[in-house]
């Protein structure tokens, strides 16, 4: 699973139709898509303009469905979500999207993200007589809007939206309309595409190739656009709005397909291991990257420097979640799932191993270990990114910063961690000259918050932060 190979494990993914005969199984393959973002979990929800009906589950796109269910899900709109955990416990309760009937109309819900307040806002939602039936941060958007009592939908998410802090790229579907809105950061990407007369939203737009429909627009921050029979109409619930997408999304989330803001994440991986290059030169006799997201970054430091660009290390494409994982003994054996290391390629070279970060450093060290123990005489760790000295706050699983090896350990130290020959990371401005963002603000429009501790929202106390504490980073 991309997820563990890498460690930082991506937040999710949402998509959604409006106007087509076969909404649901068009939702599957934009799911499908976007599996990279989300493993654990999916879901659709499909709406035939009289009722929503959801199918969902734990798993893989591909588990979740069948032909046979989804020819059950008769529709011409729909939502879809694949869930990794961030907030929230893994369970089938907190696979999304959420759906909430009531006497007069059906909600369903997908989000991408994480809501900063969320803990703070339930509390109050339950003082005031919510009850949840998940421990996942959407249901509190969901309560926020059937509370907001205002007569039409719109102007209830609105209001709802004004109240949550964080990161949120949130799809609605009702009876007759899809609603999609942005954080006012823009944290998380999320576009907008057409497929003949219908309309198709995605947190990428890798989305949009696979299934035929054409890119028309980013979904800007603070914006809410409703989705009907009428067409598209744009509307703002933020007018204060200050665009910080994640920069990871560059770096390593998004799919090299993808275009976000206009700028396709392979050259921007790609423009980032030359920045790197230029940074941080070595003599070295080949360039390898870990797969599957640093083979760009990997490719661009080897343009260049001249230095040749081979594969080094291969990643076994097959191993699923239901794979038995060897024991402890027979890892220590040397049998190895994930990654193995090109012998015919790395024995005797001075060998340039480019990744796209560090978390917890225990993944470098084993990759180190393995290019070692496959005959390279040398090798070089450069990281197409800064060090990750600060936890995320907005959908992203980088673990505490006490696990974070970069905010407890100099750079001499993880180099002798990770057993390599020397290690360099990329610096905050080439990381922003390589992505090369066209935005006049410091950030370029960035948010570089796990790098410089810079956070682009208000944060709250640890204490409010029950998926700061969650699982492993690598
Ligand atoms: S803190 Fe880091 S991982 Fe989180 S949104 Fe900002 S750039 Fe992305």
């Amino acid at each position: 699973m991309r997820a563990e190979i890498k460690g930082l494990n991506e937040e999710c993914g949402v998509f959604g139709v409006w106007g087509h005969e076969d909404a649901a199984a068009i939702t599957y393959y934009g799911l499908h898509s976007l599996q990279h973002r989300g493993q654990e979990g999916a879901g659709i929800v499909v709406s035939d303009k009289e009722k929503l009906k959801i199918q969902k589950g734990m798993g893989l796109v591909n588990d979740v469905f069948s032909e046979e269910k989804l020819s059950r899900m008769n529709g011409s709109a729909a939502i879809g979500h694949v869930r990794y955990t961030t907030a929230g416990d893994s369970d089938f309760i907190n696979c999304q999207p959420l759906l909430f009937n009531s006497q007069t109309s059906s909600l369903a819900l997908a989000h991408n993200g994480n809501i900063v307040n969320a803990t703070a806002l339930k509390r109050q939602l339950e003082h005031q007589g919510s009850i949840f039936q998940t421990t996942s941060d959407t249901e509190v958007i969901a309560h926020l809007i059937k509370r907001s009592g205002y007569p039409n939908l719109t102007d209830s998410i609105k209001n709802a939206l004004t109240m949550v802090k964080g990161a949120y790229a949130l799809a609605c579907l009702v009876e007759d309309a899809m609603i999609v809105a942005l954080d006012p950061n823009g944290l998380r990407p999320l576009a907008i595409g057409k497929l003949g007369d219908a309309y198709v939203v995605s947190s990428e737009t890798c989305a949009f190739d696979i299934i035929g429909a054409e890119f028309v627009r980013d979904v800007q921050p603070g914006e809410l656009i409703t989705i009907n029979d009428e067409g598209m109409h744009i509307d703002r619930f933020s007018l204060t709005t200050n665009r910080s997408l994640c920069s990871m999304e560059y770096v390593y989330f998004a799919r090299p397909d993808s275009n976000v803001d206009g700028i396709n994440i392979h050259m921007a991986r790609k423009n980032l291991g030359r920045v790197l290059a230029k940074e941080a030169p070595v003599e070295a006799d080949v360039v390898t990257g870990v797969p599957d997201s640093s083979i760009s970054a990997a490719i661009g430091f080897a343009e260049e420097t001249g230095i040749p660009y081979e594969l080094g290390l291969i990643k076994n494409r097959y191993v699923g979640r239901t794979f038995i994982q060897p024991s402890q003994a027979l890892r220590e054996q040397g049998v190895k799932m994930k990654l193995s290391a090109v012998r015919g390629v790395v024995e005797g070279k001075r060998v340039v191993m480019v990744d796209d970060s560090i978390v917890r450093g225990t993944t470098a060290r084993r990759i180190v270990k393995m290019l070692k123990e496959a005959g390279a005489k040398e090798v070089h760790v450069r990281i197409s990114s800064p060090p990750i000295v600060n936890p995320c706050y907005y959908g992203i699983d980088t673990s505490t910063k006490g696990e974070l090896i970069a905010s407890t350990k100099s750079t001499e130290a993880i180099l002798e961690e990770l057993g390599a020959d020397s290690l360099s990371y990329l610096s905050v401005d080439g990381l922003m000259e390589g992505i090369g963002r066209d935005d006049s603000s410091p950030n370029c429009g960035q948010c570089l918050a796990c790098f410089t501790g810079s956070y682009p929202t208000e944060i709250f106390p640890e204490a409010d932060h029950p998926y700061d504490k969650v699982m492993g980073g690598k």
